[in-house]
């Protein structure tokens, strides 16, 4: 084994072999794989492979058609060929009208990422799978290209290529202990050995957590006991004359798939089992769990109701082994939080589909910093601590449960709730309050008309429709108030934080007291990372000057590394979260600010206090920081209040509200303000694939500021011109809002795709936002969006079709 490399590669499973390979396609040949014991002796070896293009989002849908074309490939290449049935076909069944709408979009999502889907009915799903039976069957979803591989061909073909770009692959070499350094480089100790590393990438399947706490972190993935069987072979496939395509059943929970001449039938059974909670067995290589088919009963039973030739063969082989889940279903692909120099690729449970493409844009996170997709649908900072391993252990188990039934937008799954609350979850419960999850915080969605409430889930405009017109009403006419939990706040202390934060910034930081300023932060590509607030606060008896930082809830971990990853040594900066101990209730609307001046002291009239103000003050007894900003559009406060404190400022707020008609509003309601604004959300509408400009943000840029991350890339790509522009639409039709990934189209042929949808209540307008080509961009453009199989006219229009001159939070009316 050598002394030093740059990059080492713990665990040699499919997420090991296809991460070393990539980073020598990346161009980095100075790189190990270290392997316990044999390759693949982890999960990989008796994975079921299937791989097809179904994506949840154009992200995942982009790295799984990579994993195709590299799969393709290396079957190809007579240097190391690799058995791969690709273009079997594969078929999502669906029973319900609901999961038929959703594959319909799922098709115009991936139309965008130039993969073609078809929706069949139930004829056709039987004339091109002559086994399966039409009872209780709508139809299904195609994949062409769906298909299966040999997990072992592959990695050793993955090692092979990468041995041949000068990796170095260590087998039976178990990794022991792992000491980072000051210049974070990493000691990694080995049976065989120790070696130093620049970086070091944890992809250790089912051992993950052994390895992270070799570096002191817990990731949120457990594992899951998985079984298929193979049967013998079925005259019927022979007769059939073509291999049978896979078929995936959310209406009985299982797969199958063609092998040799018979089926592999795998479940995804209700009472599943979690597996390796007080530890893995030192031994456990190369091994499976025992065979427990009573546990699966119940879904075998639907898999014979649909096929009925099973009844008539026998079982050749079952296979029980672990397979890996994360708390939302996805993998974790990419830097370890909090730590520098450390990756993962961990939390695969469709580890032989995807891996091709994990490692490949993990590669590209190593080498460039950044991948040609936005991946935070991957990122493992995407969770914030509370994704403990209870936590994770409960929400592996739904998701094992439901593994084919798509998330319906709006859908909030019950395990593990509530995993965050504030002191005014409970009194907004009582007050009907329906909530969302982000970050784990239960949010507040809309205000229930009765306690048993349930909107019905489907991508059209559902019972809420109404509710959050009228609460919308109630915000522009008197005055709403909801709470926002969880938004990330960062205080920044020093005499250089401006300086500092000048630095991220793409445009100008705002640094007097008592005034906040919107800006955007750009990677080293000139592409957009972050969008945040900034409040600068005057010393006083609660603290030294400072800077307030606030951003999206979900960016707590990710903008924490971002801004402590570009501290200067020396630099006088001091960074803490302050996320958890502060809320925020905002108050929109015409009365805010006499309800606001009902509970506090002091002249909040709009020449003492104007729009993008911020003060200390007491709301009632409670010490809160008032800042007069609005993703509303209407006269809006942000009052940030101490935990604590936060059921007393919610009573002096409700008290004084009933006189001034005071209601609650969610984050529907939001929604459909923040859009009618031409307001970004980040990680919707504000992605890395983009730069500031593509994303209509040209006002918040200052090219002519000296120095600021990603100046000189972004100067490069506006000699280049945008590839695509964000524009906002209004979708011709009442029935359905868009939703993320639907297919923007001119004379036939894609343009673009949506980012956000929602219908303005104020404005009277379907609303959507979509990046599209730049020759589709201008205003009044006229273009169709794909929303659910049906093509709906949309017009492009001006941003902010509401209050576009931001009259109405400036107050320019009102002396
Ligand atoms: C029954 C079953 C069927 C499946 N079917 C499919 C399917 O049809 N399609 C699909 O895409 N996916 C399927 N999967 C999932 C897929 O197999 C996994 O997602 C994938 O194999 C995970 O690969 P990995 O590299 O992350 O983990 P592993 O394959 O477990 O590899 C991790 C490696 O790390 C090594 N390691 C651990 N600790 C150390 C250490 N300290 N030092 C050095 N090395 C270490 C291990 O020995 C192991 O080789 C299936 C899984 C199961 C269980």
């Amino acid at each position: 084994m050598k002394s030093r490399t740059r990059v080492a590669v713990i665990g040699g499973g499919i997420a090991g072999c296809s991460t070393l390979y990539h980073l020598t396609q990346e161009g980095w040949s100075d790189v190990v794989l270290i392997e316990r014991d044999e390759l693949t002796s982890g999960t990989t070896w008796h994975s079921a492979a299937q791989v097809t293009n179904f994506g949840m989002n154009q992200t995942m849908v982009g790295l799984k058609s990579h994993s195709i074309a590299l799969y393709k490939a290396l079957r190809d290449d007579p240097a190391y060929p690799v058995g791969y049935h690709h273009g079997d076909g594969g078929i999502r069944l669906a029973n319900t009208r609901a999961q038929m709408q959703g594959y319909r979009h799922f098709a115009s999502m991936a139309r965008g990422m130039g993969v073609e889907f078809e929706v069949i009915d139930a004829e056709e799903c039987a004339r091109r799978h002559p086994l399966i039976s039409t009872d209780n069957l709508l139809g299904g979803l195609w994949d062409g290209e769906d298909g299966d591989i040999d997990p072992a061909q592959l990695c050793q073909a993955l090692a092979f290529h990468a041995r041949r770009a000068g990796a170095e692959v260590y087998r039976n070499t178990a990794v022991t202990g792992l000491r980072q350094h000051t210049d974070d480089t990493w000691t990694v100790t080995t049976t065989q050995g120790s070696i130093d590393a620049d970086i070091v990438v944890n992809a250790c399947g089912y051992r993950v957590n052994e390895v992270g706490a070799m570096m002191g972190v817990h990731h949120p993935v457990t594992s899951m006991e998985h079984q298929y069987f193979v049967t013998e072979d079925i005259p019927a496939i022979a007769e059939a004359g073509h291999r049978m395509p896979l078929l995936r059943c959310p209406i009985s929970d299982y797969y199958c798939r063609q092998e040799k001449g018979g089926l592999l039938i795998g479940f995804y059974e209700q009472a599943c089992k979690t597996w390796g909670m007080d530890g893995v067995d030192p031994n456990f290589s190369n091994d499976l769990c025992p065979d427990d088919l009573d546990r699966v009963m119940d879904v075998l039973e639907g898999a014979f109701a649909r096929m009925p030739v099973l009844t008539e063969v026998g079982i050749k082989r079952v296979v029980n082994g672990p397979i890996t889940y994360t708390i939302d279903g996805a993998p974790l692909v990419g830097p370890i939080p909090g730590k520098r120099n450390a990756f993962c690729i961990i939390g695969l449970r469709a580890g032989l589909g995807e891996g091709g493409g994990h490692g490949w844009i993990l590669a590209q996170q190593i080498v460039h910093g950044e991948a040609c997709y936005d991946t935070w649908c991957l990122d493992p900072r995407r969770f914030a601590e509370h994704a403990n391993v209870e936590l994770t252990a409960l929400k592996a188990i739904e998701d094992y449960q439901n593994e084919f039934r798509f998330h319906f937008p709006h859908e909030h799954r019950p395990a593990g709730r509530p995993a965050k609350t504030t002191p005014l979850t409970p009194i907004l419960s009582a007050e009907r309050a329906a909530f969302a999850v982000v970050n784990g915080w239960e949010r507040i969605d809309y205000v229930k008309p009765h306690p048993g409430f349930q909107p019905t889930p489907g991508f059209g405009f559902d019972e809420t429709f109404d509710l959050v017109a009228a609460e919308v009403a109630n915000v522009q006419a008197n005055v709403g108030l909801t709470e926002v939990n969880g938004f990330t706040r960062i205080e920044i202390t020093g005499a250089d934080r401006h300086a500092f934060l000048e630095r991220l910034f793409c445009g100008p930081v705002t640094r007097r007291d008592g005034r906040v300023g919107l800006g955007y932060m750009l990677n080293h590509h000139g592409m957009l990372k972050s969008e945040a607030t900034i409040a600068n606060l005057p010393a006083g008896d609660r603290g030294p000057a400072r800077v307030w930082y606030g951003s999206a809830a979900a960016s707590e971990r990710h903008d924490m590394d971002w801004l402590r990853a570009h501290l200067r040594a020396g630099e006088d900066v001091q960074i803490q979260s302050l996320t958890n101990d502060q809320t925020i209730l905002v108050l929109a609307g015409p009365n805010a600010r006499a309800l606001l001046s009902s509970c506090a002291r002091g002249d909040w009239s709009n020449r003492a206090f104007p729009w993008l103000s911020v003060r200390e003050c007491f709301v009632g007894i409670a010490p809160a920081t008032v800042m007069a900003v609005s993703f509303s559009g209407e006269l809006a406060y942000e009052i940030h209040v101490p935990n604590p404190s936060l059921y007393a400022a919610y009573l002096a707020l409700r008290d004084a509200g009933k006189a001034l008609d005071l209601e609650l509003f969610g984050a529907r309601a939001i929604e459909s303000m923040r859009m009618e604004k031409g307001f970004l959300h980040w990680k919707a509408d504000i992605l890395t694939e983009f730069d500031p400009f593509e994303t209509s943000l040209d006002r918040f840029v200052r090219l002519e500021k000296p120095e600021f991350i990603g100046k000189d890339a972004l100067l490069n790509r506006v000699q280049h011109g945008p590839r695509k522009h964000l524009v906002t639409l209004h979708v011709e039709t009442e029935t359905a809002p868009a939703h993320g990934g639907a297919s923007v189209m001119a004379e036939g042929r894609v343009v673009g795709s949506v980012t956000s949808g929602a219908w303005g209540h104020r404005t009277g307008l379907n609303l959507a936002y979509g990046f599209v080509q730049p020759d589709c961009a201008n205003d009044g453009d006229s273009l169709q969006v794909d929303l659910c199989g049906k093509m709906f006219d949309a017009t492009v229009i001006p941003m902010s079709p509401y209050d576009p001159a931001m009259k109405i939070p400036r107050c320019q009316d009102v002396t």
